[in-house]
């Protein structure tokens, strides 16, 4: 859309949330300038499973083409018991009840690939302005816009709004809601890609399948699924510690890993030497917020609703947010009005799933005989049971069921 009068929008954060935003904004016929904190733009190295929704949300950045490139489409879903190494229940991302019900594919890719395209997207859009080494400490506003001070001491930067995409750790967030820390989960998670070729022997078989493999045991689990056209396997072990301690980094160690998966089946052993160690990520969310606009700033991603990954959703619904905020920006240049709209088309779907993660980490984690009668109830259900799970696949507004 050709704006009469269009702002200039400053975004914080350059991880997946705060690029989608900025190209969003562009498309929407706005200038953005974002400011990232790192010197250089980047990700982590390990995997990232994008549903119909956030294929549907990056068809729509126009981003898709270059995501496909090097992304993989699995052909299932599989939950596996990480004790027997039975197979629990599966979901086929290849049957015409997927491809009915959703027109967008399922996808796994490395989060690298993911950003560059995002990144690519932003350095090719004219109206994007990109600046690394740029921490925002400081934002404040008045009638006429918001002004941004760096920790830097670059000059400060004042723009008509503000999008605020910094993360789980959110800087705005706290000036804004103060809403104190993330909470801490207890679990934590060890991950990683390597080379498809390191994963031998009975270890092969599962990735060669290409399959999203969900190895569900009681109080841990481990993901595998490949990456980067099937050249990485992506491997995501989670477990709950019992020497959780605030403010210390003692505790979710690598012996509590190898103690924790110690009674898997041979298919979980055998592959949890292969998992990354390089670096341990205890697990955090937040509870949800009703005001995601303070006047010119908006938050965005997981500075809005972080979420636990068990429904493989926040960077889906960062995506999802990118989307309906450009599509208000397109219809209004009138910063509060946009924002107001995007946070209402947004809130009450966000929460929804940020809560439901939560749970569908408990069912994932379950033990003894709740963990019998789950499999039970799974195991009764077809690979074309999409009815529970299509609500958080589809973006459109519509009431949860029970999971
Ligand atoms: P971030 O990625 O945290 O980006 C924030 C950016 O802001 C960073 O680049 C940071 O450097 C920058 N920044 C921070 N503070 C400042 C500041 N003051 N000034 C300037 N810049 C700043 N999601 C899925 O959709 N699918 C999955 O399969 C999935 N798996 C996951 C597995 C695990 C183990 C975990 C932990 C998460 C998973 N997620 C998944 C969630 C997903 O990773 C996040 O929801 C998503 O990356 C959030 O993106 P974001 O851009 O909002 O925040």
């Amino acid at each position: 859309p050709v704006l009469t009068s269009p702002l200039h929008i400053a975004v914080v954060g350059g991880g997946i949330g705060g690029l989608a935003a900025a190209l969003a904004t562009a498309r929407a016929g706005h200038r953005v300038t974002l400011m990232e904190r790192a010197a250089r733009f980047g990700e982590i190295g390990a995997g990232l499973q994008l549903a119909p929704n956030a294929s549907l949300a990056l068809d729509e950045l126009g981003v898709l083409p270059a995501v496909r490139a090097s992304a993989v489409a699995p052909p299932r879903l599989v939950m596996m018991d990480a004790l027997t190494g039975d197979e629990v229940t599966s979901l086929d991302l290849r049957s015409s009840a997927y491809t009915d019900r959703f027109a967008h594919p399922y996808l796994v890719t490395h989060r690298t690939d993911l950003h560059a395209a995002l990144l690519t997207a932003c350095q090719e859009h004219p109206a994007v302005t990109l600046r690394t080494g740029h921490t925002v400490a400081e934002a404040d506003q008045d009638g006429s816009g918001v002004h941004l001070h760096f920790a830097e001491g670059h000059t400060p930067l004042t723009a008509d709004a503000v999008v605020a995409a910094d993360g789980l750790h959110s800087r705005l967030r706290q000036v804004l809601v103060g809403d104190g820390e993330p909470v801490c989960s207890r679990y934590v998670a060890f991950r990683g890609a390597l080379p498809t070729g390191k994963m031998t022997g009975r270890m092969s078989q599962h990735a060669a399948s290409e399959a999203v493999m969900v190895w569900a045991g009681p109080r841990m689990h481990l993901v595998q699924y490949p990456v980067r056209r099937g050249e990485l396997y992506n491997q995501v072990a989670v477990f709950e510690s019992d020497h959780y301690t605030p403010d210390s980094d003692d505790w979710g160690t690598e012996a509590e890993l190898e103690e924790r998966f110690a009674g898997a089946c041979e298919a979980v052993r055998d592959a949890l030497p292969l998992v990354s160690r390089d670096r341990r990520w205890p697990l955090y969310d937040r509870a949800p917020i009703s005001t995601w606009v303070h006047e010119r700033i908006a938050l965005l991603g997981d500075a809005a609703h972080p979420m636990l990954q068990y429904l493989a959703q926040g960077a889906c619904q960062a995506l999802e947010d990118a989307v309906a905020l450009g599509q208000a920006l397109g219809r209004s240049a009138d910063p509060a009005e946009a924002f107001a709209a995007y946070a209402d088309r947004r809130r009450e779907r966000a929460t929804l799933i940020q809560t439901n993660a939560r749970r569908f980490g408990e069912i994932c984690h379950l033990e003894g005989m709740a963990a019998t009668l789950r499999n039970m109830l799974l195991s009764s259900r077809g690979p074309e049971a999409f009815d529970d799970i299509s609500w958080v696949w589809t973006p459109t507004p519509a009431p949860a069921p029970a999971l």
